[in-house]
């Protein structure tokens, strides 16, 4: 049997061994380029001393250039039970550094099996579930992020939507969300070919880091700020923001009201936000 420079079986060959078909429902492509999980894991920084989560490792490719590239502890989570035979594969192989567990990301609390030491997040994640689940980690805790950096495949628009700020097109709820926690960058994009199968979009890594200080505001205010303001994006914002005080908030806090939501830096939306 071939192996692999891990000294594991190539993938394709796992895939077909186990009979694993990828279901569209659970937004499965798989990546099987170990020089492409190579570089994801690499782009991730030192991974020695890191609990390292990856959401649906799948078949695994991720997961092990994550291991051989000296992830002290890679946390797996999967939903589906097919992955299961192949992951304790892999974590035979690299005895006590891979746990998985099997379930629902979304419902899965990483903070809480981080327990306060270091810890990263790194998956070519599920797009059905991508951006919830990154705003679900964003928003875990702001105050004190359990995620020293998350390094994760979306979607191209996705990553654009995280990246963006004022005057883009791509600049929305999200971006001021992941603007006001994080300081994010593309570092790559990933062409659907990359994939087995292939999307029918290309994809971008993203990278983000908690920002060492965060501007003031409460959470819950500055999502209705820019659910608001976001929800009728081509209006002036005395128009949009009416529920919540219209022009009088926004004189009161210096911003012009025939201003668009598209062209408030993140501070203008913290200060709205906390006005209200
Ligand atoms: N990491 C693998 C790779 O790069 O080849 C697979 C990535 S594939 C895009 C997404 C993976 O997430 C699949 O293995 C899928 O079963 C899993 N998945 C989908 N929804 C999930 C959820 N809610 N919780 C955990 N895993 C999920």
């Amino acid at each position: 049997m071939a192996t692999t420079p891990d000294g594991l079986p190539p993938l394709r060959e796992v895939v077909a061994t186990h009979g694993l078909a990828p279901k569209k429902a659970l937004g499965q492509n798989f990546l099987f380029d170990l020089n492409l999980t190579a570089k994801i894991a690499r782009s991730a920084g030192p991974l020695e001393g890191f609990t390292v989560f990856e959401i649906g490792p799948g078949p695994g490719g991720l997961t092990r250039a994550l291991l051989a590239q000296g992830a002290s502890r890679v946390v797996a989570v999967e939903t589906d039970p097919r992955c299961l035979p192949i992951l304790d594969e892999i974590s035979n192989h690299y005895a006590g550094r891979l746990q998985i567990v099997q379930g629902d990301a979304l419902k899965t609390d990483l903070a809480a099996i981080a327990a306060g030491g270091p810890a990263k997040v790194v998956a070519n994640l599920p797009y059905n579930v991508g951006t919830q689940l990154l705003i679900n980690w964003l928003t875990a805790n702001p105050d004190a992020p359990f995620w020293t950096s998350m390094t994760l495949m979306f979607q191209k628009e996705v990553g654009q939507r995280i990246v963006a700020g004022p005057g883009s097109n791509h600049y929305g709820r999200l971006g001021v969300l992941a603007g006001w926690i994080a300081h994010s960058e593309i570092l790559f994009d990933v062409p659907p070919q990359a994939f087995t199968p292939p999307p029918k979009v290309t994809s971008s890594v993203v990278q983000l880091e908690p920002l060492k200080e965060r501007l003031p505001c409460d959470l819950a205010k500055l999502e209705r700020v820019t659910q608001a303001a976001f929800g009728q994006r081509r209006k002036m914002l005395r128009q949009s923001l009416k529920p919540l005080g219209g022009e009088s908030l926004l004189e009161r806090v210096g911003i012009d009201p025939a201003r668009r939501a598209e062209t408030l830096s993140v501070e203008e939306f913290c200060q709205l936000a906390r006005a209200i």
